[in-house]
């Protein structure tokens, strides 16, 4: 039997699609420049939603740096231990002056492996203190248990009040570890009964845990109550692990799924497959209309997805040391193709479902 090769970044493997701008043309080109798919801003404007504005500003996501002990195959970061893009204290710093003054009630520490920011902890003390309501940190699960000196995550994350959010591609290990990577699922469930031991998602605790999943090939997510019933019942049976809620995310055509998607010779299905599924009403609730997302060099990003793709926001307005909310207000968004990946079936967004 053939081994699997090791994944590696786009970056690393020196990619075309590396580029963002590469991944810009593949998703204007061939069957949305031929007109067989309507582009993006066509679709939206049939429904009179072009262009895009946001909304009142909830919540700010702040990704801290590309670097990640993982190398998932679906990543859109295309994050990886090779990644060295990591945000400084000094952005960091001016991160906490916004989120002192910002009316976003919710923070979103992002990365890459947000926790291998050598400031991460320091970084997370001071904005526990600015009475933000709800503060997630994305965590990958396995970092928790990738060296002792984050042994101690889950009681650090307990003493700050942090919301975690975990990636957690299913409750098989043949499945999480061929997105994910070989071990990925022992380690994970290891972090998970680590995180429910200091009280995370446990019934009653304040403390909250919640899982995301996303399809493992080019298809699109089924129904989320129904998987979280699922998910819930196979991690408690097999493992006694207890979380909140399930998110469930589509993968978006951009970065390391896009590489997937043209590799196997999936893109032009996976189109289809969006554009078909199309819902309007999912596109008044797409989180880059309650969302800013801030880049580990401190620039200003519509979503996470438009910072990959390098699409700054409309702004004379484009960095957080020169932060404005009310001009940033008055942005619209910037869309193409891979925003259809936010509007098919039930909608899909960093909390999960937005219908
Ligand atoms: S853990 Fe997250 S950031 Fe890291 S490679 Fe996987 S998907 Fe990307
Ligand atoms: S990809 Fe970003 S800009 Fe496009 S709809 Fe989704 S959240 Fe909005």
């Amino acid at each position: 039997m053939l081994k699997k090769k090791k994944q590696q970044s786009l970056h690393k493997r020196q990619s075309e699609l590396a580029a963002a701008n590469k991944q810009l043309e593949k998703l204007s080109n061939g069957i949305f420049a031929n007109g067989e798919l309507a582009t993006f801003d066509e679709k939206i404007s049939e429904t009179q939603q072009f262009p895009l504005t946001p909304k009142a500003l909830e919540i700010l996501q702040i990704n801290v740096g590309y670097m990640c002990n993982q190398v998932c195959e679906h990543c859109h970061v295309d994050a990886g231990p090779d990644r060295k893009e990591i945000m400084t204290r000094e952005t960091m710093q001016q991160c906490l002056d916004v989120i002192r003054n910002t009316s976003a009630h919710t923070l979103d520490l992002t990365g890459g492996a947000p926790e291998m920011n050598p400031n991460f902890r320091w970084f997370v003390e001071q904005a526990s203190q600015l009475g933000v309501k709800d503060f997630i940190v994305r965590s990958n699960l396995t970092i928790i248990r990738a060296n002792k000196k984050y042994y101690d995550l889950p009681q650090f994350f307990k003493k700050h009040n942090v919301h975690v959010i975990s990636s957690m591609p299913h409750w098989t290990r043949g499945k999480t570890d061929k997105q994910r990577g070989i071990g990925v699922f022992d380690q994970s469930i290891k972090a998970l009964q680590d995180l429910n031991s200091v009280g995370y998602g446990m019934p009653k605790s304040h403390l909250q845990l919640d899982l995301v999943y996303n399809p493992s090939g080019a298809f699109l997510p089924g129904d989320q109550a129904s998987m979280e019933k699922e998910f819930k019942r196979a991690l408690l049976e097999d493992f006694g692990i207890h979380f909140n809620n399930l998110f469930i995310i589509t993968n978006l055509p951009i970065s390391r799924f896009l590489d997937y998607l043209i590799a196997s010779e999936n893109y032009e299905d996976y189109m289809y497959q969006l554009v078909e599924a199309y819902n309007p009403a999912a596109v008044k609730n797409v989180m880059c209309r309650n969302t800013l997302s801030v880049s580990w060099d401190g620039f200003l990003y519509d979503c996470d997805f438009n910072q990959m793709l390098e699409l700054k926001v409309a702004s004379s307005v484009q960095h957080i040391s020169q932060y404005n909310e009310a001009v940033l207000n008055d942005r619209t968004i910037i869309t193409s193709q891979h925003c259809y990946g936010c509007t098919a079936g039930a909608g899909s967004s960093c909390q999960g479902s937005v219908v």
